[in-house]
């Protein structure tokens, strides 16, 4: 068995490239290279994670981060915490510079790919690679994770005219009308006239008007008295949250999947940069192995992944069926008056049976009849939105 010298990346997102970043930097003698349709590495996205996200050794990841903080806030209609921690975001044209830096010559933006097989791709000029594995991180492209909801947010970059007061990240504000679902505004202080702001909904349906959002933002720039401000750039999302019982990822023989299209996500966040980090060590430390060994060994994991995500997608499936959508906050709220480490490990997705005992526990924040079915019936309901 011949061990893998040359890999093909389709898709220069978040997975596929930090993947190529550590295989570039710990197993120089494996080739890479990185096909992106997009005219750069990252879309446009501002990525965030937690320290307690990912266990080990991270400095890799948090020396990209394009600024970090000590600390948290969440804000809701009966009181307000500060958590600890450091909390790190990284801007998708800073992901860029930086791996460009690093990969160089091995990257091709501008790039499409129309055909993904084991040992080689089509591009869209009809050209085709050979490699000796080829690994699919194309994003949400053609996946399935159907009955699921959403996580669908609009963000707006503001530059204040005087310093806006914040130091740290105001992860939740849900002291707003909660609109289209539980609704909060999500605040991130890049310097002291910098922020990013974003209206975020979890909702039952994947429509977003950014128009509708940006206003929602502007009005809540005023009621808060930020003053005068410059809007320089905006970003949109949405994120799927499957439900008990959702469609798995689907994986062909003999090829590699990576990111989102593996179902490496979070099911109650759809954030994947923890996963996308843990993605790539595990592919350093298996890049001995043959081609067809690694691909069964990569969907092998990633089907454990899923699997272990159940009891989150239970979380998913009474959040949105069994509380109205008005008293979703209800729920948000009790959890973050939880122990900080049960939240930590909530997010980490490092739950224990113990942990996932405590979040049952206490009284019930939804009706206990539809909350017991929604835990435990897997939904099939093909609905839209749902
Ligand atoms: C605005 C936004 C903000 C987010 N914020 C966070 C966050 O704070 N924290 C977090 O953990 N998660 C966040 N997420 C969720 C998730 O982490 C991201 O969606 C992440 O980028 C997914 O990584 P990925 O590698 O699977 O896919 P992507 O990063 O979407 O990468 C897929 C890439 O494949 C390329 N591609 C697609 N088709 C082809 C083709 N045929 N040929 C060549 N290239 C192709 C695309 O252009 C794209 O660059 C956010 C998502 C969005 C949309």
């Amino acid at each position: 068995m011949q061990q893998v010298r040359s890999i093909l990346m389709v898709g220069g997102g978040l997975a596929n490239g930090l993947a190529a970043l550590r295989l570039t930097t710990q197993r120089p003698e494996v080739q890479v290279r990185l096909l992106e349709a997009g005219p750069q590495l990252g879309g446009e996205h501002t990525w965030c994670w937690h320290d307690s996200d990912l266990a080990g050794e991270t400095s890799w990841l948090t020396q990209l981060a394009s600024a970090s903080w000590d600390g948290y806030d969440v804000r809701f209609p009966e009181y307000q915490r500060t958590l600890s921690g450091r909390y790190h975001a990284l801007r998708s044209s800073d992901f860029h510079r930086q791996l460009m830096e690093v990969l160089g010559d091995r990257v091709q933006t501008s790039t499409a790919v129309t055909e993904v097989h084991a040992k080689h791709v089509v591009l869209d000029s009809g050209e085709q690679l050979q490699a000796d594995c080829v690994i699919d991180g194309r994003g949400l492209f053609d996946a399935n994770f159907a009955p699921c909801a959403y996580q669908k947010f609009h963000g707006l970059f503001v530059t204040t005219a005087a310093p806006h007061g914040l130091t740290r990240p105001l992860l939740m504000d849900a002291t707003v009308s909660q609109l289209d679902g539980y609704r909060f505004l999500y605040l991130l202080p890049w310097s002291d006239r910098e922020l990013l702001v974003e209206d975020t909904r979890y909702s039952d349906n994947p429509d977003l008007d950014p128009a509708e959002l940006r206003a929602e933002i502007v009005a809540y720039l005023a009621r808060a008295g930020f003053g005068s401000y410059e809007i320089t750039g905006d970003e949109s999302g949405c994120l799927p949250l499957p439900l008990y019982g959702a469609r798995s990822p689907q994986f062909k023989d003999g090829l590699l999947y990576a990111g989102m299209r593996a179902g490496l996500f979070h099911p109650t966040t759809g954030y994947s940069m923890p996963d996308a980090a843990r993605f790539a060590n595990w592919l350093v430390s298996n890049s001995d192995r043959g081609s067809a060994a690694l691909a069964r060994a990569a969907s092998k994991r990633a089907r454990s992944v899923w699997r272990r995500g159940d009891f989150c997608r239970r979380l998913n499936s009474m959040f949105f069926k069994a509380a109205a959508p008005t008293e979703r906050r209800h729920v948000m709220a009790r959890f973050y008056e939880r122990d900080p480490q049960l939240i930590a490990r909530f997010y980490s997705g490092s739950l224990s049976f113990f942990d996932c005992l405590r979040l049952l526990s206490g009284p019930p924040p939804v009706p206990v009849a539809d909350g017991a079915r929604a835990f435990f019936l897997k939904t099939t309901n093909t609905e839209r939105g749902l």
